[in-house]
């Protein structure tokens, strides 16, 4: 079997898809959009190597514990590792879990490589296309540039979900690691962390 490569998990969020889903991010991205947010997911070096069944565990238990609705799949590359990736959305969509995925190709170019018709076809939301700098989304949540595309592979989530807002979740955990996730914008960040800064200048 072939394993998947995972950079990390969150089991519960509410900052990266529709609703309250468990987050799983691939390690090793060949798409390499400069300016991209997690460069440190590029190397395929590192990571978690797991099993898809193991992960269909974990995922399957954040809906069991946390009352998740779905998985969102990002990056890294989701589609570099399309196999075990297919395999994994459709086993916990059989469980009645949405799927979404993130990429930064072009659904036309996905849906020429039989590689990764699997997990096309167990996706209920694609977000595709590289991020580009210099064209920043205004307004819609999750996505980092107005380039990128929203597809409704199936009829489980519409439009209307783009009313969402965008978040971002800072965990910190017992033994004082911090956990950072959800997408903002450079200003927001900024407001953010000034607080922060000015405290440390005192
Ligand atoms: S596809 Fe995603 S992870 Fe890869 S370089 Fe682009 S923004 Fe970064």
């Amino acid at each position: 079997m072939e394993l998947l490569n995972l950079h990390r998990i969150v089991d519960a969020t509410l900052a990266e898809g529709p609703g309250l889903r468990c987050a799983v991010w691939t390690q090793g991205c060949s798409v390499r959009c400069p300016g991209c947010f997690n460069p440190q997911t590029w190397t395929t070096r590192g990571g978690t190597r797991m099993p898809w069944p193991e992960a269909a565990e974990r995922v399957l238990r954040a809906r069991d514990e946390h009352g998740v609705q779905g998985v969102t799949f990002l990056g890294g590359e989701p589609f570099d590792q399309p196999e075990p990736l297919g395999a994994l959305a459709a086993a916990v969509r059989a469980e009645g879990l949405s799927v979404m995925t993130f990429t930064g190709h072009r659904v036309e170019e996905l849906r020429v490589r039989p590689d990764c018709a699997a997990l096309l076809a167990s996706t209920d939301l694609l977000v595709d296309g590289p991020y580009l700098a210099d064209k920043p989304e205004p307004s819609r949540p999750w996505v980092g540039s107005a380039n990128q595309r929203f597809h409704f592979l199936t009829d489980r989530y519409d439009e209307s979900v783009l009313d969402a807002p965008n978040r971002l979740e800072l965990r910190i955990a017992t033994d004082g690691s911090v956990d950072l996730n959800g997408f903002a914008t450079t200003e927001a960040l900024e407001a953010l962390l000034a607080p922060v800064r000015e405290g440390n200048n005192r």
